[in-house]
């Protein structure tokens, strides 16, 4: 398997050299909103130890992250008034993964609206603040 890769942009995000949308952390957890999401609200959540994807995470890392992925998806719910929620998790190119550092989707749906192209437009970061904040909100609710 190809090794982690210490400067990919998760990692980086991480060590706070890119800036992100933060809607939660914790001691091993960090979530985010997707700067192309494919439907309003759409979050990515990632484990703060390196690995590539699920084909190398430690059990551990993973118990603890799918905590956090209800978490958000229970609060992406409530903060969009959505009617439900998709969650994906890609591994390796032939899969679709394009960031090479854990993560999990959390993808608002809404009835009759399809999902935009996978990493297709960015978002305006205005738009990306405001749906940082309901996710805040509804997280601390
Ligand atoms: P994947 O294809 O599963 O590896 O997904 C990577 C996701 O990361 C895509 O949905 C991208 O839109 C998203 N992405 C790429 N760069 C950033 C960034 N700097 N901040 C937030 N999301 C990002």
């Amino acid at each position: 398997m190809t090794p982690y890769d210490t400067n990919n942009i998760f990692a980086r995000i991480l060590r706070g050299e890119i800036p992100s949308h933060k809607v939660y952390e914790d001691d091993d957890t960090l979530a985010f909103m997707d700067v192309m999401p494919q439907s309003p609200g759409h979050t990515l959540v990632i484990p703060k130890v390196p690995s590539r994807n699920i084909l190398d995470a430690a059990p551990e890392t993973l118990a603890k992250l799918v905590l956090v992925v209800q978490k958000v998806a229970v609060a992406a719910k409530d903060a969009f008034e959505a009617d439900g929620v998709t969650v994906i998790q890609f591994n390796e190119p032939a899969a679709g993964q394009t960031v090479y550092h854990l993560h999990f989707h959390v993808i608002p749906r809404f009835d009759g609206l399809p999902l935009k192209p996978h990493s297709g437009t960015m978002e305006d970061q205005a738009v990306l603040a405001a749906n940082a904040g309901k996710l805040r909100d509804a997280l601390a609710r």
